[in-house]
């Protein structure tokens, strides 16, 4: 595998088809404030970030700089700052969606075309 991205050039551990994808427990969801009803969605009594085009919702793809930010980065739930750039869990994710962040960002500016 080539080296490991920068995260704001990488983004694949944001991206998910599932709908239940991050966890957000009870201290996460009060961290993240003024956002919350925004960027977290139930199911039950359990709460997940919301997904929009199978990333993350707080995921910005901006097409025009090429760059993936969490626009939550200060405030991100415990399961974001667990997975550690470089780590096994990060190699795991390059591994099976390093494409997915390319794909967005090529929509992104295709839409913008
Ligand atoms: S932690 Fe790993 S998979 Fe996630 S954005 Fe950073 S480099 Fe990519
Ligand atoms: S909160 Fe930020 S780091 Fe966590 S999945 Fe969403 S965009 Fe990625």
């Amino acid at each position: 595998m080539d080296a490991t991205p920068e995260c704001l050039d990488c983004g694949a551990c944001c991206f998910s088809r599932l709908v239940n994808y991050v966890s957000v427990t009870g201290a996460d969801h009060a961290r993240l404030g003024d956002r919350v009803d925004a960027l977290v969605r139930f199911d039950g009594n359990r709460a997940y970030m919301r997904m929009v085009d199978e990333h993350c919702g707080a995921l910005r793809v901006d097409s025009a700089s090429s760059k993936l930010v969490c626009t939550a980065y200060e405030t991100r739930p415990e399961t974001c700052r667990d997975l550690a750039r470089d780590s096994g869990a990060c190699h795991g994710e390059l591994a099976t969606k390093e494409e997915r962040p390319r794909l967005a960002l090529a929509r992104g500016r295709a839409r913008r075309d």
